[in-house]
């Protein structure tokens, strides 16, 4: 059988298989997103990898799946376990422990019974929650990880009251972030891309959702969805690509707008489908960014190459892009800080979840966007960091969480549900992770912290002691 390294090292071909550098070495053996496969051969049921770290390994090629119920990993003495079960609230229980096989969570029982529910396999990890809150992994569904530069220089101008022109003129603004991401190397933003879903993990996101959006490029937009893959081959943290090429007119393109527009529906979207590079297209509709008719042709084009749809909607001013996302039976509609009373009705009668993005409306100084009156209108409302150079530079999950709770009228409960649950629902991941159930994903994270309340009631502090992805710690603090 061949073996072949693909991915910039993220992965390898074997025979008629892919597999990804953390499918074989496992989440907890990544170091940080930082380690590249450097050679691959077969080797007796096994298969020899050279690391770039130049450490070599012997990997046994991932067993046949078993049917055996032995619990590899158990998180007892949970205070509260926010399951997410029901149409409601956190399906919270009380004194309990998960008890995992491998990648999934095999059942909840009361803490008790822990030890003894299910036969243990060798080497089982039994971890103590020591009375803290359990929650499933967090899912950050609106995030662009992956850029070049820096725009520190710009908020000390925005912050000192300079103008959008004055700022421009510096050579700020998205196109400085276009310009350093054209410069850098695959591997610096790899790299960059790594060290940001290292810092969502570090606040509790086991999975997140990825932006491509700022080479504006046909081969350029290309490669960061490479970039994307690679940093998600070889992190903990699953990372699902968008591709972002309408994010804003590249510069070349400023007195051909149609001919950029026609670039994107007629060959980016096609090509990076095919190539199986992202799961979803996503654009800007905004005053100066993108019309709802530009948009429309993209994501025509894009459903016709089997993407999903996601939209920046109704940031600034009021596109009627919302209509157009629920029209097209787009999984989100994002921003929505100016959005309309007809647009809310329409999202209420469709399967479009509203992703909401207190970061980028603090950021911008924006008025916060409706939650309320989406959540009362029936909407799903999910919460991203939005994660990104200009316009929102965090990646704390818990802080939108807070800024819900405090700013946007939602409840604690809500805001829970918006991080998790309904998140992953927004990815399509909803029978896989953001709950925790029998038969789901093992990914839970550990707050010391005695409520679940605890957690937005202390805006931008960090409680998350232990994250566990697919069944692995893959983060561990010392208790304070
Ligand atoms: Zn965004």
């Amino acid at each position: 059988m061949d073996v072949e390294v693909l991915h910039h090292g993220g992965a390898v071909q074997v025979g008629s298989e892919r597999l990804r550098l953390k499918d074989l070495l496992g989440p907890d053996r990544l170091q940080g997103g930082g380690l590249r496969i450097k050679g691959a051969r077969l080797a007796e049921h096994s298969l020899w990898l050279a690391l770039s770290d130049g450490t070599e390994h012997q990997v046994p090629l991932p067993p046949a799946k078993t049917t055996d119920r032995l619990a590899t990993l158990i998180v007892r003495n949970i205070g509260q376990l926010l399951t997410m079960q029901g149409e409601g609230g956190v399906g919270l229980v009380a004194h309990a422990a998960v008890v995992c096989c491998r990648e999934h969570v095999l059942e909840v029982v009361p803490d008790r019974d822990a030890l003894s529910a299910v036969a243990l396999a060798p080497g089982c990890r039994v971890v103590d929650a020591c009375g803290g809150v359990v929650s499933p992994g967090l899912v950050d569904p609106h995030t662009h990880p992956v850029f070049g530069g820096e725009r520190s220089v710009e908020f000390g101008l925005k912050a000192a009251g300079r103008s959008y022109l004055e700022i421009h003129k510096a050579g700020g603004g998205i196109l400085s972030t276009v310009r350093s991401t054209r410069a850098a190397t695959f591997d610096q933003l790899a790299r960059s891309c790594g060290a940001n879903l290292t810092r969502l993990l570090a606040w509790g996101v086991t999975t997140c959702e990825g932006k491509s959006g700022y080479d504006l490029t046909l081969e350029g937009e290309l490669r960061l969805l490479e970039v994307l893959r690679t940093a998600g081959d070889c992190h903990p943290v699953d990372l699902h690509a968008t591709l972002l090429g309408a994010h804003t007119l590249p510069p070349e393109y400023i007195d051909e707008r149609e001919a950029y527009v026609e670039l994107v529906a007629g060959q980016m979207v096609p090509r990076a489908a095919a190539e199986g590079l992202c799961r979803f297209c996503d654009a800007y509709c905004e005053d100066g960014a993108f019309t709802p008719e530009e948009v429309e042709r993209i994501f025509r084009a894009a459903q016709a190459a089997g993407l999903g749809l996601r939209l920046h909607a109704e940031q600034f001013t009021d596109q009627h892009g919302t209509e157009l996302a629920v029209a097209l039976g787009a999984a989100s509609a994002d921003h929505l800080e100016a959005v309309g009373a007809a647009a809310i009705e329409a999202l209420a009668g469709s399967r479009t979840t509203a992703v909401l993005l207190p970061g980028a409306a603090l950021a911008c100084r924006c008025p916060w966007p409706p939650a309320r009156a989406l959540l009362d209108a029936g909407v799903p409302v999910a919460l991203g960091t939005d994660l990104n150079p200009g316009s929102s530079m965090t990646s704390s999950l818990p802080l939108m969480m807070s800024l819900a709770c405090m700013q946007l009228g939602m409840t604690c409960e809500e805001s829970w549900r918006a991080v998790t649950c309904v998140a992953a629902a927004s990815l399509g991941l909803g029978d896989q992770i953001g709950r925790v159930a029998a038969g789901l994903q093992a990914d839970l994270v550990i707050f010391d912290a005695p409520d679940y309340r605890y957690i937005p009631y202390h805006y931008a502090d960090n409680h998350a002691r232990v994250v566990i992805k697919r069944g692995r710690v893959v983060l561990e603090r010392q208790r304070d």
